[in-house]
């Protein structure tokens, strides 16, 4: 009897759902992902890059940039992009310099981007945040950052992460905080007195979701000065002395904050044969972590692989991080010019450049089947889901789904599609926000999942390996458009 040997090439399931999933939990804002996925690629030998400084690349070598400390763009260049591989040429010689890649062709290399995005809705603490109520207890007072079930942040240990800047004796710093315990929770009202509780309760943020944070007074030694013991002392300025602790500085040398509150529940595998996983926050980090995977995998090619990860897309993408900000355009047309490439060759590229928008999609749910379209039923574990619109708010055409399907079908890995029922408006992605700054063929794709935007999120176990090798195939692929409606894919 012959036992199946798994394929070392190819990414395990089990695997890289337990490295997801401890890059979830290490993971509870943007700022965290972001930092995480830059120590990955500075392990793998990508060099950082600032915006602020000048570009020098070397052909064959990954780099990275960040802006806002909560956006990452990485990217390899292929060898041969120069005609001496240590200095860049000047000029508009692309062609010439690709030459290795153009076979006998004057058309320089494009880019081959995936775009995702590293924010996920949460609740956003308040400047002066603390209220104090009946003198008894602590709460924050807290906003939506962007649009989640409210439903699921009741009645569960909940913490806070972030960043701060504080003023040092040069100027402003920013740090990086999260407290790692359980640290509050929002406590629902009981059903004794909300009757009305299980049947469509309308959400109050202002009244509804304040967590509680402290018993007002706590830390001081009981047995005070009220008649019963009460404690007295007030607690106000306890959650800006706790954040300074964190950071390792004075609560006045705290300058302003960036602070959210997140799920302490940590992700995990569950269902009967471990088929599911669950966690705060796989949209998108569960989109993002395997583009990061398959980017790193990717075999060198003429193209230029872009690993693209943006905050934001929960409020609209319109930050200066953003998928609507020139973030992407800035990268590629300095990657053009570190190339030796002039505005002629940019758009060249551009016209022969392929964009994976990535993001999450909403699977079959068991329980309401209904709210599927039709005939496009993407399931859990059903592979990657292409995702379609008629009025073009997911940016997948003929052109951009014939291209993906192929690279799945290269890849060895299934795919499906999604469109929203002709009843239903459902949500929007990066997809076509990144295309009106950077106009290149692109299609919108993601992994299904049940309860997007509650805060633990349930997605199939081996969908994660699925986009992983995907994306690997198609960083390692390079399409070139010939202008005549055709395309080769090598
Ligand atoms: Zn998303």
């Amino acid at each position: 009897m012959s036992i199946k040997k798994k394929d070392p090439d190819r990414f395990d399931p089990e695997v890289i759902n337990r490295e997801l999933l401890q890059f979830l939990d290490e993971s509870p804002v943007s700022f965290y992902a972001v930092k995480n996925m830059a120590a990955e690629l500075e392990k793998a030998g990508a060099g950082r890059l600032t915006e602020t400084g000048r570009w020098q690349l070397e052909a064959g070598k990954m780099y990275y940039v960040t802006r806002n400390d909560s956006s990452l763009i990485a990217f390899r260049v292929p060898a041969g992009s120069f005609s001496d591989s240590a200095a860049p040429v000047s000029g508009n010689a692309a062609g010439a310099k690709d030459a290795a890649c153009a076979d006998g062709k004057d058309t320089p290399a494009g880019f081959q981007i995936v775009a995702s995005h590293c924010d996920s809705p949460a609740f956003k603490i308040k400047s002066n945040a603390e209220i104090t109520v009946e003198k008894r207890y602590i709460t924050l007072n807290v906003e939506k950052y962007g649009g989640m079930l409210c439903e699921p942040w009741f009645d569960r240990p909940l913490s806070v992460a972030g960043r701060v800047m504080i003023r040092t004796k040069e100027g402003i710093e920013t740090r990086l905080v999260c407290i790692d315990r359980d640290l509050m929770i929002i406590p629902h009202l009981a059903i004794h007195m909300n009757r009305e509780a299980n049947d469509g309760y309308k959400i109050n943020v202002q009244k509804d979701m304040l967590p509680l944070l402290a018993e007002n007074g706590s830390g001081e030694k009981a047995g005070g000065t009220g008649s019963c013991g009460a404690p007295e002392k007030d607690a106000a300025g306890r959650f800006l002395q706790l954040i300074a602790a964190e950071a390792g500085v004075q609560p006045e040398d705290i300058l302003d904050t960036d602070l959210f509150l997140y799920n302490r529940a940590k992700g995990t595998v569950l269902g009967l044969n471990g088929e599911f996983i669950a966690s705060g926050r796989l949209d998108d980090l569960q989109c993002a972590y395997a583009s990061l995977r398959g980017f790193l995998a990717a075999e060198a090619s003429c193209g230029i692989a872009v690993h693209c990860v943006y905050d934001n897309e929960e409020v609209g993408s319109g930050t200066k991080q953003g998928a609507a900000s020139t973030f992407l355009s800035d990268v590629l047309h300095r990657i053009n010019g570190a190339l030796g490439g002039d505005e002629e060759d940019y758009i060249r590229r551009i016209r022969t450049s392929f964009l994976v928008s990535a993001d999450n999609a909403h699977g079959v749910h068991p329980n309401y089947t209904e709210k599927t379209d039709p005939t496009n039923r993407p399931f859990l574990n059903g592979g990657i889901v292409i995702k379609y619109s008629a009025n073009q708010k997911y940016t997948t055409d003929a052109v951009s789904g014939a291209l993906f399907r192929e690279v799945c079908r290269r890849a060895g890995v299934p795919c499906q599609t999604f469109h929203n029922r002709s009843d239903m408006l459902g949500g929007s992605t990066l997809g076509n926000i990144s295309t009106s700054q950077v106009a290149v063929n692109s299609v919108d794709i993601g992994l299904a999942q049940l309860a997007m935007h509650s805060s633990y999120e349930t997605a199939g176990a081996y969908d994660t390996a699925y986009l992983a090798e995907a994306l690997k195939t198609f960083y390692s692929l390079s399409v070139e458009a010939r202008g005549d409606g055709s395309f080769r894919l090598r």
